[in-house]
């Protein structure tokens, strides 16, 4: 049986612009007309602005902290940031209360933000009624036990879900070729000149900072977060499902935009809540 969630909220107003979180409000109304959905401004900002302002300068400080201390310093390590530097606390107090600012390309270990965000989240909300689906800018990073490093990730699921606008461009892998012309031109000091090249030749199967389908891809991220939520398995096997976990950039452009449909079979009926039917007729 799945539990349709009575409310999704969807977080990044104000820091956000690539994807357009209304459309994304729109796409999912339209598929679960049920449940009340809202766009809100940044995750840390909506929750803070609860607290009573006596102790929000305390809270502040505790938060930056904490986020700092999640950095993922070397790739090759587990062990993350638990001494932080001032300048490092600094730099998270500053874009806790601005935002928009822009990042400085930090990675932060994706389960401990995870950790760091369910813990603000209030607490008449940590209810499974309520989904909770972050949008950031920033990178984050997942420790894979296999070859024991550090990976850029794109999204995590869970309470909350978080899903990286920089991460959808950084993690899903380019075509091969991007990394060797990257190594070659890389030794004389023009990784520009290897950026430039690739995009000439491989225009269009990579999706970029401001690339326009950046709102489409999005829908798909969006929905994992859903069917984690609702199922425990945000991902599909079929690789022109939304649900497709992508790991490189031409698979999700074709799970997203370039399939000839939008759910596989099985995710068709669960979409449409059709599976209620199916569960009385057992
Ligand atoms: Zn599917």
């Amino acid at each position: 049986m799945y539990n349709i969630p009575s409310f999704i909220h969807i977080y990044g107003k104000g820091v956000i612009t690539n994807p357009d979180l209304e459309k994304l409000l729109l796409y999912l109304k339209a598929l679960l007309p049920e449940s009340t959905i809202d766009v809100r401004t940044d995750f840390i900002s909506y929750f803070l602005n609860q607290s009573d302002s006596e102790k929000i300068n305390d809270e502040i400080d505790l938060l930056a902290e904490k986020l700092a201390g999640i950095r993922v310093l070397d790739y090759s390590k587990q062990k993350l940031n638990p001494d932080p530097l001032y300048a490092e606390i600094d730099y998270e107090r500053r874009k806790i209360l601005n935002p928009a600012t822009k990042s400085i390309g930090v990675f932060y270990d994706s389960f401990e933000l995870q950790n760091i965000f369910y813990a603000i989240i209030s607490k008449g909300e940590r209810t499974f009624s309520h989904t909770h689906i972050v949008f950031t800018n920033q990178l984050i990073a997942a420790w894979d036990e296999d070859d024991s490093r550090y990976h850029a990730r794109s999204s995590v699921y869970g309470f909350p879900s978080i899903i990286s606008t920089a991460g959808i461009i950084e993690a899903p892998a380019k075509p091969r070729e991007f990394y060797l012309l990257k190594q070659q031109y890389g030794m004389m000091g023009r990784e520009d000149l290897a950026v430039a090249e690739f995009k000439k030749k491989f225009e269009g199967r990579f999706i970029e900072y401001n690339d326009p389908r950046m709102t489409e891809v999005c829908k798909g991220y969006v929905l994992q977060a859903f069917f984690f939520h609702i199922a425990g398995e945000p991902f599909c096997e079929d690789k022109g499902c939304r649900l497709f976990n992508a790991h490189w950039q031409e698979e999700l452009i074709y799970s997203q935009l370039e399939s000839p449909y939008e759910f596989c079979e099985k995710h068709a009926m669960i979409i449409e809540r059709k599976f209620q039917a199916l569960i009385t007729k057992q």
